[in-house]
């Protein structure tokens, strides 16, 4: 299957850059399955895991959000955190969770932004997911 370069950047720099024959990803309109040859495409991303294929293997990354671009048959991934599975820190993410959830139950009675917490909730879940700890 033919191939093209995946390059996803964080804040903190670039997290991967390699070629891949096919990018799964879940973008604000939907999901989004990428192949050699799509064509130009910008999409704001929800806290997701994005899947990148190669020799019938997987790789997936958590990202909290972001901008995914098709460009001279290239896919750049603009994340606002990205982590492959292996640099999550299950504890952490637990933690978050956790203080996620307290903030949602008392969202009601305290002036809690609940969005707000609502995010941080799915940025945990996301990580929990990636790294397969749920
Ligand atoms: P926390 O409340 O634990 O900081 P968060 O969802 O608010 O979680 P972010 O603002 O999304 O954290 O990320 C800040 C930085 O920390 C990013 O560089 C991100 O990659 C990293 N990060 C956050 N949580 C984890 C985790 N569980 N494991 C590894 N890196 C993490």
């Amino acid at each position: 299957m033919k191939t093209f370069k995946v390059s996803v950047v964080s804040p903190d720099g670039p997290v991967y850059d390699s070629e891949v024959e096919m990018v799964i990803a879940r973008a604000k309109s939907g999901e989004l399955g990428i192949l050699a040859n799509h064509i130009p495409l910008v999409a704001p991303l929800e806290i997701s895991a994005i899947r990148l294929k190669k020799d019938g293997k997987e790789e997936l990354v958590a990202v909290s959000g972001g901008l995914l671009e098709v460009r001279h048959d290239q896919v750049t991934i603009l994340a606002q955190a990205a982590e492959f599975a292996t640099d999550i820190d299950v504890e952490r993410a637990l933690k978050a969770k956790e203080r996620a959830e307290q903030r949602l139950q008392k969202a009601q009675q305290e002036h809690i932004d609940f969005r707000r917490a609502e995010m941080a909730l799915q940025r945990a879940i996301n990580r929990l997911t990636v790294a397969n700890k749920k």
